[in-house]
């Protein structure tokens, strides 16, 4: 539940009020807004009388939250959030283009993908170091050497970095030369990994799982969150279903609906999504256009021979044309970029 502070309530009344629920054996989350204050419980609610709450000075009202998920949820942070990344910023009111190769595969293919992205505008460079591949015999990166490359690329040219995480030993080397971590679609319900994420200390984006529901996605949010690291974003990157004229469904309704649901940043991935370079720009602006954060687009200097994901992955000149038309529906939903 939630506890809203009347406009403008005195320091003091906000404190007695967490003094009372901590002292009770439950945490308290703090939401100052300008006028407004909420403070969420987060917790075993039946340790609480909260109906003694109200009698409180300067509480306005209490409101329960029946989700599971607390901390990511809108109720208890009714402001959106904006993530720092490296240099950077995921939020309201700007663009975030992250843009790479699926996978690192020498440090000459980041280096020259690197310097082509930055040139149109990306603002985090994405590389895979540590590939969860469908077979065993295919490509599954470069590991820390892959993470070496992702560093020395993003500081030449002063991109933001972020890569992909599999396990412990990953989180640990990729702490050591990136900027944010990724959380894959395939561990979205990892719960241990996500714990690890958690107690990181670096960004996190999480993928939706490839099943997953929005309500199942928000609590693996919450996973991370609840370790002490608010910094989540998410990314939708497309659902299973029936069709199979793509690779995945991008579900972009997902958009508007975590909008009303969480105050984390949404960014898009048109290219796992569709599996098709020749989808990932109309699905691009139309990602923009349904609120999101920012987008994930994979790009290769040559397409044609990548150690991965191939199909789907944008040459220079198309992400460069890309970012171009991005423009004008960007500064329609009042964004910059
Ligand atoms: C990726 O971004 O490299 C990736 C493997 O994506 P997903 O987890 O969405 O399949
Ligand atoms: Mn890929």
């Amino acid at each position: 539940m939630i506890i809203v502070m009347k406009p403008n309530a005195a320091q003091e009344s906000i404190q007695s009020v967490v003094s009372y629920i901590e002292n009770s054996g439950l945490n308290t989350h703090l939401s100052q807004g300008e006028e407004v204050t909420i403070i969420g419980i987060v917790g075993d609610k039946a340790r609480l009388p909260a109906e003694n709450l109200i009698s409180f000075k300067d509480v306005d009202r209490i409101v329960p939250v029946t989700e599971t998920y607390k901390l990511a949820n809108k109720k208890f942070h009714p402001e959106p959030s904006t993530i720092q990344v490296g240099n950077t910023f995921i939020g309201p009111g700007s663009t975030a283009i992250m843009a790479g190769p699926c996978a690192v595969e020498s440090e000459e293919q980041l280096m020259c993908i690197a310097k082509a992205v930055k040139k149109s505008g990306a603002s985090i460079l994405r590389g895979g170091a540590y590939k969860p591949r469908t077979s065993p015999y295919s490509f599954q990166g470069l590991e820390e050497e892959g993470l070496r490359y992702m560093q020395k690329a993003a500081k030449e040219t002063g991109l933001a970095s972020i890569c992909e995480v599999v396990c412990r030993e990953a989180i640990d080397a990729a702490v050591k030369y990136v900027d944010m971590i990724q959380i894959g679609a395939r561990n979205m319900q990892n719960f241990i990994l996500l714990k690890e994420a958690g107690r990181s200390g670096l960004p996190v984006l999480l993928k939706r799982g490839l099943c997953a529901t929005i309500d199942e996605w928000l609590n693996a949010a919450e996973y991370i969150i609840a370790e002490g690291n608010p910094n989540v974003v998410l990314c939708e990157r497309g659902i299973r279903t029936f069709e199979t004229a793509t690779r995945n469904t991008l579900d972009l309704s997902a958009v508007p609906v975590l909008k009303g649901k969480t105050h984390l940043p949404v960014i898009v991935d048109p290219s796992h999504s569709t599996g098709s370079y020749k989808y990932v720009a109309p699905m691009a602006k139309a990602a923009i256009a349904c609120g999101a954060d920012g987008l994930m687009i994979e790009v290769h200097n040559n397409p044609a021979c990548a150690l991965s994901d191939g199909p789907q992955s944008l040459t220079f000149e198309k992400f460069d044309r890309l970012t171009q038309e991005l423009k004008p529906f960007c500064s329609l939903v009042g964004r910059s970029f």
